[in-house]
């Protein structure tokens, strides 16, 4: 006899209503089109609005890539360049001052740097990038490097990560973005991008950040080649890993980030016809995430990449946090992203409150920002559960 969709969802629902785990056969069951997606969502609400009420957080923030020169060549990138490509560019001391002097007078209270791993930078100048935006603005958090860049940094220097870490903090690295995890399964992993640093090395990274008590976050590429199989196990890894800085006494990962795959412009995209995730999809990855990642306290709705309508809808499907007003974003509008390069703050508190949350100003380490005529400053921690 054919179960019912509630049947199907039953057990989770006990579990997730007595706060109990989710397991690796759960989140199949959550993945399968036979679980409807409003039941899915409403689990996930629960969730999110048990751990952060009916918070909608959001930030000031911009974006730095300082090269798209890359020795790597992952299929889903549409921001790289060769070397002598004319899209290729390396930023110098200048640029990078003016992007600082631009956040800070337009109020933003993070700067977010991720970009290429070029051919012939040294690693001296990955670190002037960090220290020269710290030493002219110091009240500026730098959110800086994904483990694939902090992998590089330990083959330019033959150092170890954790010596690598703390010279970047002595620069000024105030916390670290979640990028370069893409999907972590071996199968899908060694074909869109076999060269960088594998799942191992991106553990060993962010295990070694909360130790050193760096904040970090945490992503997934999904949409693509990969199957349901390898979301959930790419989540319980991230789950694992949460459980292991947690019990060692660190604060651990932030929040969790799904990135929607964008399929213009790369090789992975064109080579298997690929389309861009639907907004289904995109709002069943948020629940799912929600779900089963029990022990990370925000997840992101990022609406660069989901559009603002999805994001808008995502608040009720598990997320709590919109991410920023976000300047100079290249990587996924090189891929085809068509949302604005920037959004103002009302309109990004518009829409918000237009999907029922209340918007708040946070800064990267979830305190409260609050604003007066002489500029920013930080209230308390944001707790979550509240
Ligand atoms: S994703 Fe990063 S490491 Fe991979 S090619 Fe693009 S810029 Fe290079």
């Amino acid at each position: 006899m054919l179960r019912t969709s509630s049947e199907i969802l039953a057990p989770i629902r006990e579990k997730v209503e007595a706060g109990e785990r989710l397991s690796f056969d759960d989140g199949l069951v959550l993945e399968s089109p036979e679980a409807p997606l409003p039941e899915v969502g409403e689990l996930a609400n629960l969730v999110r609005e048990r751990k952060n009420g009916n918070a909608g957080y959001y930030n000031i923030n911009t974006h730095l890539n300082a090269t798209n020169i890359c020795v790597y060549r992952c299929s889903f990138c549409a921001f790289r360049s060769d070397l002598r490509q004319a899209k290729g560019y390396w930023m110098q001391d200048d640029a990078i001052l003016e992007r600082g002097r631009e956040a800070v007078e337009n109020g933003c209270t993070e700067m977010h740097i991720v970009g290429g791993l070029h051919h012939q930078a040294k690693y001296d100048w990955y670190r002037k990038v960090v220290s020269l935006l710290h030493d002219n603005y110091p009240d500026l958090h730098l959110k800086a490097w994904t483990p694939v860049e902090i992998d590089w940094f330990a083959r330019l220097t033959k150092k170890p990560i954790s010596w690598v870490l703390e010279d970047q903090r002595e620069a000024g690295l105030g916390s670290m973005p979640g990028g370069g995890a893409e999907i972590f399964h071996p199968e899908i992993r060694s074909k869109i991008c076999e060269h960088k640093a594998d799942s191992g090395r991106w553990f060993e990274t962010h295990r070694t950040a909360h130790q050193l008590g760096l904040r970090t976050n945490c992503t997934m590429l999904y949409g693509h080649i990969e199957q349901p199989r390898h979301r959930i196990d790419h989540l319980i890894r991230l789950r694992e890993q949460q459980d292991e800085s947690l019990a060692a006494g660190s604060d651990g990962f932030q929040t969790f980030i799904p990135l929607s795959y964008h399929p213009e412009n790369n090789k992975l995209g064109e080579e298997n016809n690929l389309r861009k995730p639907s907004g289904l999809m995109d709002l069943r990855q948020m629940a799912v995430a929600r779900l089963m990642l029990d022990n990370i306290d925000h997840i992101k709705a990022y609406w660069i990449m989901l559009g603002i309508g999805t994001a808008q809808v995502a608040l009720s499907y598990g997320a709590d946090d919109i991410d920023g007003t976000v300047r100079h974003e290249l990587i996924y509008h090189d891929a085809g992203a068509t949302t604005p390069e920037v959004m103002g703050v009302s309109e990004i508190e518009r829409i918000i409150r237009e999907a029922g949350r209340e918007p708040i100003e946070r800064d990267t380490l979830y305190r409260r920002v609050e604003r007066s005529g002489e500029g920013w400053s930080v209230g308390e921690k944001i707790t979550a559960e509240a």
